[in-house]
């Protein structure tokens, strides 16, 4: 019997120990490119044949998604991100290190909302590093990577390509999905992970544009020490934000434009807890008063129930009147909710379709644009490893191997 023959009969072995003790997830990385099924737990595996039954299972369960239909096909991309941000760029991390050819789409905001900001004291590992350069490490880290992947193969499996360019339209009616850019470009994408994050609502009044217009109090609040600032808002964030600047601002004062908050009854509760918030109902702003040079020094309010204009002075205007998430793009095929944000099934990272795209599969979303909640830069990097690791695993499971890459490895996208 041949070294092969005996390694082939080991992995059969591990493959119906790993069944046998319930241990799917490891039994499907096991036979990488040897496709099992998900459902595998299900089947009792007693001999070659069962594994069989099973393999034409997982067949049938991603027939949509035939690798063989790649073939014959040119712009090929196994991994592709949209959105540079921390969750797309810790996806792209998982892609490189899993030795697949991943492209990342820098759309409009090369780099994310974090090269919006200065200072952040919240990423994990750095007292305090500027937001920009989170992203530069991270982009540097995932082309390190790369190019020692590169050194050491023959083939550029594990290469990364950084793509100046925006997503204007993904066609998932067939597969390889079919994705157009701006520039005029047509890929297909074997998997794609969407992490076109989110954008703030804007107040849309003169000066918002202003230094000491923010929206993050999470990130900025230590930055007002024995400062006035006010928050222009009614829900639960602004109420948050409040309770987070009231820690560190001398004053702070919550500008709602309705006779009352939004927010729920326990972050009331624990707002009038705070000797140093106050609120103010019925006022809406009509502008942010400052200069470039030396930031906000002020606020024109309309009192609705008065019907009159005055001005209140203030060292910072806080923003939370929500957040619109960047999902125009694919809300047509992905479910959203009620306010855009991608809802996610199963495996956090699963995009839930509507019904007449139930088959559609592989494509994984991350960050702000599927996060309700946290809305952070290092929970969207969080995020962004686990649609990675969902992609590659996705690719695993339709029979893209080293093999198939090599095959593909011509007709793939390279910038
Ligand atoms: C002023 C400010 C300060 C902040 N400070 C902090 C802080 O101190 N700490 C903290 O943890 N968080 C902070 N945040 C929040 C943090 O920046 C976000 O939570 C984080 O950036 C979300 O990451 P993301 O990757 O999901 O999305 P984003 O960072 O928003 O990235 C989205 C990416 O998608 C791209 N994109 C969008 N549409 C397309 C398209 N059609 N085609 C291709 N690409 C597209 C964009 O160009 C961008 O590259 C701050 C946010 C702001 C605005």
């Amino acid at each position: 019997m041949t070294h092969a023959q005996n390694i082939s009969i080991l992995r059969h072995i591990l493959v119906i120990a790993l069944i046998f003790f319930d241990f799917e997830g490891y039994a499907r990385d096991a036979v990488a490119g040897n496709v099992i099924t998900k459902n595998l737990k299900n089947i009792a595996i007693t001999n070659h044949k069962d594994i069989t039954t099973a393999t034409k299972e997982f067949q049938t369960e991603f027939k949509f998604c035939d690798i063989n239909k790649a073939l014959g096909l040119y712009n090929i991309v196994p991994m592709l991100i949209i959105g540079s941000g921390p969750a797309g760029l810790a996806a792209s991390l998982y892609g490189v290190g899993g030795n697949v050819r991943t492209v990342v789409v820098h759309g409009p905001l090369p780099g994310g909302l974090l090269t919006q900001t200065t200072e952040v004291e919240n990423w994990p590992g750095h007292a305090l590093i500027m937001g920009e350069d989170i992203i530069e490490k991270l982009q540097n880290q995932i082309q390190g990577l790369a190019d020692k992947y590169l050194k050491k193969q023959t083939m550029n499996l594990g290469i990364v390509d950084f793509l100046f360019d925006t997503i204007t339209h993904i066609d998932v009616s067939s597969w390889p999905f079919k994705v157009s850019t701006d520039q005029g470009l047509t890929l297909n994408a074997l998997s794609i992970v969407i992490a076109t994050g989110s954008s703030h609502k804007k107040l849309h009044v003169v000066g918002e544009n202003l230094p000491g217009v923010t929206y993050c109090a999470k990130c900025d609040a230590p930055f007002y020490k024995d400062k006035e600032v006010v928050i222009v808002g009614g829900g639960d964030s602004a109420a948050e934000d409040a309770m987070q600047l009231a820690r560190h601002a001398q004053q702070v004062t919550i500008l709602v434009r309705k006779n009352k908050l939004k927010a729920s009854a326990l972050m009331q509760m624990r707002l009038h807890e705070y000797a140093n918030i106050k609120i103010m109902y019925n006022v809406e702003v009509q502008e942010v008063l400052g200069d470039v040079h030396e930031g906000v020094k002020a606020i024109k309010l309309i009192d609705h129930v008065e019907n009159n204009s005055f001005v209140v002075s203030t060292d910072g205007v806080f923003v939370a009147i929500g957040h619109i998430p960047n999902s125009d793009l694919v809300k047509d095929f992905v479910k959203t909710d009620e306010h855009g944000n991608i809802e996610l099934k199963g495996r956090s990272q699963t995009v839930v379709m509507k019904d007449e795209f139930a088959h559609v599969q592989g494509v994984f979303a991350a960050g702000d644009i599927a996060d309700k909640l946290y809305k952070q830069a290092y929970s969207a990097g969080g995020y962004g490893v686990g649609a990675g690791i969902d992609a590659i695993s996705f690719l695993t499971n339709i029979g893209f191997n080293p093999k198939m890459a090599h095959i593909l490895e011509k007709n793939m996208f390279k910038v």
